[in-house]
This record gives C-alpha cells, structure tokens and sequence, in this order.
C-alpha cells in the first residue's frame, strides 16, 4: 500500500507549526485509515470528542469524494496534508482526478451528480457543518483542493 507518512516541524517567526503529510492510494478501505490518522495527529490539541468526530466525518467526506468522484474508482492518490498551528487544525484533501466543472453548484446542499441513488448529495455540507471554513478548488481535467479549518478547544 502506497502510505507514507511525514512528520515535520515548521518554525515561521514565533508561531510554530506542526505538519503531517500523507499519499493514500484511491481505495475506499484508505477512508477509514486516513480519518483515523488524522484523529490521532491532531489529539495534540487536546480536543473533545465532538471535536474529533467532526473532524473524522469532514475528512471521511473529503476523501470519499477524491476516490468516487475524483478517480471513479480508478487508481490514483490522495493527497493529505494536517497542519497544526497553535489552536488552529488545516486538513487539506487533493486528487489529481477530473476535477468539477462549477464548484459553488457541487456544494450546493443535495446537489449529486451520482446516478446509482446510493448518494445523497450532502457531502460538502456536511464539510461546511463541521469545520468552521471549507475552501474548494478545483480545475477540470487536473484535479480538486478541499481546505478545510477548526478552531480546536475554544
Ligand atoms: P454524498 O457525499 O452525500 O454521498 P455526493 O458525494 O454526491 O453525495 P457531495 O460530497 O456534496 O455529494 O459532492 C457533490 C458533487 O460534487 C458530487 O456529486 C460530485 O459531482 C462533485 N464532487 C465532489 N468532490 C469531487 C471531487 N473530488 N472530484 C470531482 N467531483 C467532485
Ligand atoms: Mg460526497
């Protein structure tokens, strides 16, 4: 399995910054691996359980969607990054998959472009419910940036 892990310590000024990177292969079994993985990077920040499930669902969410809708089950990676700086959780999820065509209609509350009916449309606002910032970019063709930001232990 194509899974690396990196930790690195970032100083910029005063403010220090913790960063975990990972390079998951597409596959629906890497979502479970890379929530929890994220669930322990940041218990650093000593947050709630709340706290932490939040964060679980956004990631699982993000990832979901790189491999479904990025790959359509096709291989390929999924870029993860976490950044910790003081109180401040970054999860960014990557694909290099086909990208979406009008970003501000996709996270659009059941907005689908799924066919089978086994999707509901609500992966985004789900994002957008539990983390305080959800940023989506995204070029057809090249692929899709979810960033995403949480206040922990306020
Ligand atoms: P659900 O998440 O409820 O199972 P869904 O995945 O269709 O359903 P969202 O996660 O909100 O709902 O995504 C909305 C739509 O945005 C998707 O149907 C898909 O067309 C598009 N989309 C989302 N993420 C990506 C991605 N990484 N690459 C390409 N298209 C994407
Ligand atoms: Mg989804």
């Amino acid at each position: 399995m194509g899974t690396e892990i990196r930790r690195e310590n970032q100083c910029e000024g005063e403010k220090k910054k913790e960063i975990m990177r990972m390079e998951l292969e597409s596959l629906s079994e890497n979502e479970e691996f890379a929530r929890v993985a994220v669930a322990m990077f940041m218990s650093r920040m000593d947050p709630t359980m709340e706290e932490i499930d939040d964060v679980k669902t956004a990631v699982s969410e993000a990832v979901t969607n790189g491999v479904i809708h990025g790959y359509q089950g096709k291989a390929g990676i999924i870029y993860i990054e976490v950044a910790i700086e003081g109180r401040e959780l970054t999860v960014t999820v990557r694909d290099r998959g086909v990208g979406i065509q009008d970003v501000k209609k996709a996270m659009e509350p059941m907005y689908t472009t799924d066919v089978t009916g086994e999707r509901s449309g609500m992966g985004f606002s789900f994002m957008e419910a539990f983390m305080d910032q959800v940023e989506v970019l995204s070029t057809p063709g090249e692929g899709t940036w979810v960033t995403m930001k949480k206040q922990i232990g306020r």
